[in-house]
């Protein structure tokens, strides 16, 4: 199967792009230059300047309150200026800021490190740190690959790679982050395809959409269908392929494309019979927002390397985190002559800072029972958008906990997207914003994604807040 990239113009943190006219060059004012925002049209951009938050809402310059629906970019889990970790990133401040994990750690980072195997699925147990999400799918290619190559090797210290598993299968739509090696994996076309002469190709796997199935296929037997398409190309490409990689159960930069129950477990499955290691990103999933410490519990899977970013410390400071099993561990152990150590590290992985966070925000997920709490929440915010799932131009609401997607379309009956020049997310969006709730689109898919300690009336001050926007720009459209 060759690469396949989604055309849906998707964007992920940022306004939609801005058609110019003929011969016009728009330019943001001065003082607005000075900070180039990712992901955004700087020549359109209304920033919005936020001076301090509390709990799950933000203040910004000004004095306006906005909720922040979509959890400081699908991070924040226990509020801002959460009491409990304030004191913790306080009290580490006064002992030691930042000390390198190569060759050393402060006693905070081993404490998290030993915290993480403990709430990561079956025996993961041995986790490499970085700085953010993409960088933890880096250090899963690279641990992959150096993984086959030490099993392969017949000679010690042998440095040319020795294992023909080399590449890497990735699904339609995939996001991993936007360092190279995890923009190759990608399959978004605006954020990927201008940079295909700088990545590697993966062999691509089909988009898992339970909303819009290929001809043929319902619920019934979509699992079964895309099982069976992962099962050619793996049958196919096994001897070349080091892993598969995947988001589990929701694809979110992808529209918070979600799965069919029981295709994790399946490919779990696949990658043993196959002899592949399956490498799942949760740096959008765990940590509760699917309603399970990570999204791999649903379906009782263990993959051989999982990462993870975002919620990890309660989405107060940069850490990510790439976590494998024994058998992936023990191929790098040897001696120093031999050189099997892992080939990469980063300045600021482990940081003691935030590894504090980190070790705060498991405390309170133990304290609290958070994680219990999602499923409840999540039905009742579904409860509270109801009405508006019924509209004429909402096609699908779909995700898993507090992790939501309600994609607008033009026609629900043919499931027909709107024409991307309509700006119709981001219309809904900026107006959601003026009413007092700060969400993000993904091209036509309004996301929702609050922290995950929003109360019930918090929850539904956002459904309302939502519904109105939807109501209100799609009348005029009309
Ligand atoms: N992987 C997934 C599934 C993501 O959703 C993201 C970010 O949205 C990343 C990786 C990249 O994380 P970061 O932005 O921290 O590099």
């Amino acid at each position: 199967m060759t690469s396949r990239i989604t055309d849906k113009p998707l964007q992920l943190h940022s306004n939609a792009p801005l058609t110019l006219e003929k011969n016009s060059v728009p330019a943001p004012p001065e003082s607005q230059s000075f900070h180039w925002h990712g992901f955004t049209q700087m020549a359109d951009f209304q920033n919005i300047v936020i001076e301090r938050a509390e709990g799950c809402w933000l203040t910004t310059t000004s004095g306006k309150r906005l909720f922040d629906g979509v959890a400081s970019l699908w991070c924040n889990v226990h509020g801002h200026r959460n009491p409990k970790m304030d004191a913790a990133i306080r009290t580490q401040l006064d002992r030691v800021s930042h000390v390198t994990t190569l060759g050393m750690s402060a006693d905070i980072t081993d404490q998290l490190a030993e915290r993480l195997a403990e709430v990561t699925p079956g025996d993961l147990k041995h986790v490499f740190f970085s700085s953010d999400g993409s960088s933890a799918v880096e250090a899963a290619l690279k641990m992959a690959l150096q993984y086959w190559h030490l099993k392969n090797q017949t000679t010690p210290n042998s440095s040319p790679t020795s294992t023909t598993k080399t590449r890497y299968l990735a699904l339609s739509s995939a996001y991993h982050g936007d360092t190279t090696g995890a923009v190759s994996l990608g399959g978004i076309k605006y954020f990927h395809q201008l940079f295909a002469p700088i990545v590697f190709t993966p062999v691509r796997g089909p988009l898992p959409c339970s909303y819009r199935l290929p001809d043929g296929v319902h619920s019934d037997n979509a699992r079964d269908y895309y099982t069976n398409e992962i099962e050619s190309l793996l049958k196919q490409h096994h001897a070349e392929l080091a892993a598969v990689v995947m988001e589990p159960l929701v694809q979110g930069a992808a529209g918070m494309i979600t799965h069919p129950t029981g295709l994790l477990a399946r490919i779990r499955e696949l990658c043993d019979q196959y002899n592949v290691l399956l490498i799942v990103d949760e740096v959008a999933t765990g940590f509760g927002r699917t309603g399970r410490m990570f999204a791999c519990d649903h379906e009782g899977v263990t993959p051989d390397i999982l990462c993870m970013g975002k919620g990890i410390t309660g989405g107060y400071l940069p850490m990510a985190a790439t976590i494998a099993r024994p058998a992936v561990f023990e191929a790098f152990l040897g001696k120093s002559s031999e050189r099997k150590q892992f080939y990469h590290g980063h300045t600021f992985g482990g940081n003691p800072l935030a590894a504090a966070a980190a070790v705060a925000s498991l405390d309170l997920f133990r304290d609290t029972n958070l994680t219990d709490t999602i499923d409840a929440k999540s039905q009742f915010l579904r409860e509270c958008l109801a009405p508006i799932a019924n509209h004429p131009h909402v096609g699908d609401m779909r995700g898993r906990g507090l992790m939501v997607g309600i994609e607008l379309v033009a026609d629900r009956e043919s499931k027909t997207p709107f024409d991307s020049d309509q700006l119709i997310g981001r219309k809904v969006c900026e107006r959601a914003t003026e009413l007092g709730a700060w969400i993000r689109p993904l091209g036509d898919v309004i996301v929702l994604m609050p922290p995950l300690v929003a109360s019930n009336e918090e929850l539904r001050f956002l459904a309302e807040t939502v519904t109105q926007a939807i109501e209100e720009v799609l009348a005029d459209i009309d």
